[in-house]
């Protein structure tokens, strides 16, 4: 989850598919979501916020621009 950014090099935004860390749940993620995104199963944080690219917190499965 650390570098994941250096596969986007560019500024846009994009999504991903997070696999819950807690649950294997997977699910689409605004990379520049705004707002704490959780885990529709289990509620466990996916993304938080940063102002720039969410600190994605689950495994990046996907990246879809
Ligand atoms: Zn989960």
């Amino acid at each position: 989850m650390s570098d994941w950014n250096k596969l986007i090099p560019k500024p846009s935004s994009s999504f991903v598919r997070v696999k819950c860390s807690k649950c294997g749940n997977e699910q689409l993620v605004f990379s520049n979501a705004v707002n704490k995104v959780t885990c529709n199963v289990c509620g466990e944080t996916l993304a938080t916020p940063t102002g720039g690219k969410a600190k994605i917190n689950g495994d990046i499965q996907a990246v879809f621009e």
